[in-house]
């Protein structure tokens, strides 16, 4: 089966414009929810994630453990303002929530603008974009705004409303859990603290729900599939902690994150390094023939950190498109919406689906016949007429998947081999195994 296979005519639109238009429909919708590390925000996505997907929400106290860490107190806005003498606000929560300092604390006084200097935040040499910052762990309050909004403030007295708790409370994640025919599972993961930023990592989030929902219509699984929606880090590390036993189940993993700009796919490889999600991973971007790049693992970047982490190492690789740092706009207001286009999300979607098309239909053949070559022209394999100097394509890929499988190479390992498309080898050994010429055996023990 290939990716524009995966789909029955009765679910939602296999086109991968009309997935990344979908995809970018429910990006405009949650954009502007305030999500953080907790807290309603983060909710009132799930809820919407949830008319699209059967997402189960898991709630864990302020104070549980999670690994090495401990769940925080939850944090909710109201409102949030800096205002003028008169009233008229000049930096404004409502108008975008990345002008508030996530876990800001409740804030209600009057100060001089010198008092409340250190409490701004800009970026001086991008002077018309607002920073998006944090303080997760240290209580403080503060407020983002464009530079050139900074200069032009007037000295005097200001009013300062954080209208806020930061309080006991949970820490909510959510699930996809769809079964499939083994108890083996992929898992995908995408984190879901960021506030009104587009690529990082919204993008993210409504892929991981469109690819959810491609799997959730599919009629037959191989694999059963946990998605995965959690806050960075701490929502990761708090899974992990009540997940432990489950963990031996996952065959394979991804994390989904910053996939919705022009940049080229990139690829971290789990830690193992040869994982065979690391193998699909790189054959399947090869063979979308669209510029992608290959990196190897680093403890670095997002939750692969926490699920490769060695008391972990799952097979887990990470997909991005441009990574974190290498994009000036990360973390300030550039990253919006307008940025993404319906296209890359679509595209994503799409190197996704065939990345776990290539999980589902993987697998490890012994050849039959293994003393010589097998005469497929007997068979009805091969061409009649002798004498061309080069074989067609389907005869080398029936050659190669003949010549490899011995039970220790994967047709992955088959595609990466011989140069052709995976699509190529499997419609092969498909071939080959209904002339009974091949036989599935177990996949090798990495
Ligand atoms: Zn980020």
């Amino acid at each position: 089966m290939t990716a524009a296979a995966t789909t029955t005519a009765a679910s939602p639109p296999d086109d991968e414009l009309e997935l990344g238009t979908a995809a970018h429909e429910l990006m405009g919708r949650l954009f502007g929810l305030c999500r953080s590390l907790t807290g309603d925000g983060v909710r009132a996505t799930f809820e919407i994630l949830g008319e699209h997907i059967p997402l189960q929400v898991t709630e864990v106290p302020s104070g549980a453990p999670a690994c090495d860490w401990t769940i925080p107190d939850e944090w909710n806005v109201r409102d949030a303002y800096v205002a003028r003498s008169g009233g008229e606000r000049v930096i404004d929560f409502r108008r975008s929530n990345l002008h508030l300092v996530s876990y800001s604390e409740p804030v209600d006084t009057t100060m001089s603008l010198e008092e409340l200097r250190p409490h701004l935040h800009t970026l001086p040499d991008r002077p018309d974009v607002v920073p998006y910052r944090t303080s997760y762990w240290a209580r403080t309050w503060g407020f983002c705004l464009a530079h050139r909004d900074l200069v032009a403030l007037a000295p005097g007295e200001y009013r300062v409303v954080i209208d806020a708790r930061l309080e006991p409370g949970h820490l909510s994640y959510g699930e996809v859990a769809l079964e499939g025919e083994s108890e083996e599972e992929i898992l995908v993961s995408t984190y879901v603290c960021h506030p009104s930023l587009a690529n990082d990592n919204l993008s993210g989030i409504v892929v991981a729900t469109l690819l959810a929902q491609q799997l959730a219509a599919q009629p037959v699984r191989r694999h059963s599939y946990r998605f995965l929606f959690a806050p960075g880090t701490i929502g990761s590390l708090a899974w992990l902690e009540r997940n432990g036993e489950r963990l031996e189940r996952i065959r394979h993993g991804l994390t989904v994150a910053c996939v919705g700009d022009d940049g080229p796919l990139v690829y971290k490889r789990s830690r193992r390094g040869d994982a065979d999600v690391d193998r699909v991973a790189a054959v399947t971007l090869r063979d979308l023939g669209t510029p992608y790049r290959i990196r190897d693992f680093e403890p670095w970047g997002g939750d692969e950190r926490q699920f490769c982490s060695p008391g972990v190492d799952l097979p887990l690789g990470a997909l991005s498109r441009t990574a974190h740092a290498e994009y000036p706009g990360n973390h300030t207001s550039a990253d919006s919406p307008d940025r993404i286009t319906a296209a890359s999300l679509g595209r994503s979607i799409r190197a996704c689906l065939a990345l776990l098309q290539a999980l589902e239909t993987n697998r490890t053949y012994r050849n039959l016949a293994p003393v010589g070559e097998p005469q497929l022209g007997r068979r009805g394999l091969y061409r009649t007429a002798g004498g061309a100097v080069t074989a067609p394509p389907d005869e080398r890929a029936m050659l190669w998947v003949l010549n490899q499988s011995d039970g220790t190479q994967t047709l992955i390992d088959i595609a990466d081999r011989s140069g052709l498309p995976y699509a190529s080898i499997l419609r092969a050994a498909q071939r080959l195994e209904q002339v009974n010429l091949l036989r599935e055996s177990p996949a090798p023990d990495r």
